[in-house]
């Protein structure tokens, strides 16, 4: 396993940026991280790259621990940040060569810079300041960085975002290769995005994964309007959840929790106190999400 994040939360002071946020990722998957601005996407990515530590819970990097092993951790993930900070009077290749110097590549740092500028296709670049290259090409700069020291995790925020039409393209073909042999976390606001660079979706809304799906869903759960999210007092056969009239789909989560995704009708809850008191089942919690994923999705889209 690539990535566990087991019931991790975050204040900032009093706010909660994220709320007992859990899920695992394997191996070679490419996932989004979808949400709104404020969702919460950043603070998350920064906990798993060693920038910030968590309030509560536990994240594991290739089996490392963020909090106790944060060296290991750094050792396996690239991180390109928000924004992607760089310095501006450096010049490309300089600055592939501190950043090779941070990771003590030692000797074999040359060689890796000379590989990043092939591969990131710097090569008619590599001898200008960063201030002078296009957003274009410093995502390009920010992406050699993050790959320098052949990662096995990349963690990218925001990657593509001002970009023009053809840089887009281009970084996305970018991202699409580097897939396929890292494991890629990328986040966005952008539904287009997801559908075009990544496997899985992770919905992420006020702190919260709301939903978390292969991709090939996503239309689906556009298409649906609210999720409630139950849990009983053992596992439920997730066939059975869905043959209650109005359920679009139901995604288990850890214990015996369900997220319920619902059509546009009535509201469903007492349909399911009633599915869980006609199956012998006790409910613990149910809580319906307070914003539907139609204006969530409607705030991503525009
Ligand atoms: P996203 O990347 O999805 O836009 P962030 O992770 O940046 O979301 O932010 C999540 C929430 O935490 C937001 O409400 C934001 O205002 C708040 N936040 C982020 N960073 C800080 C900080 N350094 N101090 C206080 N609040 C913060
Ligand atoms: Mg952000």
């Amino acid at each position: 396993m690539s990535l566990q994040a087991a019931n991790v939360t975050k204040f900032y002071g009093q706010q909660k940026a994220l709320d007992d946020v859990s899920f695992q990722i394997s191996q070679g998957e490419v996932v989004a991280l979808l949400g709104p601005n404020g969702a919460g996407k950043s603070t998350m990515m920064k906990i798993i790259s060693c920038y910030l530590p968590q309030s509560a819970g536990q994240v594991r990097v290739c089996g490392f621990d963020v909090a106790e092993d944060p060296r290991s951790v750094k050792k396996r993930v690239g991180y390109l940040p928000e924004n992607n900070p760089l310095y501006n009077d450096m010049y490309v290749k300089e600055y592939l060569m501190f950043a090779a110097g941070v990771h003590q590549l030692g000797r074999k740092g040359k060689q890796r810079v000379d590989e990043m500028i092939g591969l990131t296709g710097l090569e008619a670049e590599y001898k200008k300041t960063i201030g002078t290259l296009s957003k274009g090409y410093s995502q390009r700069v920010g992406l050699a960085q993050a790959l320098i020291h052949d990662p096995e995790v990349l963690i990218l925020d925001e990657p593509t975002s001002g970009l023009d039409p053809n840089q887009l393209a281009e970084i996305r073909e970018l991202i699409r290769e580097t897939g396929k042999s890292k494991t890629v976390i990328l986040s966005t606001h952008i539904m287009q995005e997801v559908e075009a660079v990544c496997n899985r979706v992770m919905i992420i809304h006020k702190g919260r994964i709301i939903a978390d799906a292969p991709t090939s869903e996503v239309r689906m759960l556009n298409k649906a309007s609210r999720i409630i999210r139950a849990e009983f007092d053992r596992e439920v056969n997730v066939e059975q959840l869905k043959e209650i009239s109005g359920v679009m789909d139901v995604i288990k989560e850890p214990g015996s929790v369900y997220r319920i995704l619902t059509g546009t009708g009535g509201d469903l809850r007492a349909d399911i106190f009633r599915f869980a008191v006609n199956n012998g089942l006790v409910l613990l919690s149910m809580e319906q999400q307070d914003q539907s994923l139609e204006e969530i999705f409607r705030e991503m889209t525009i």
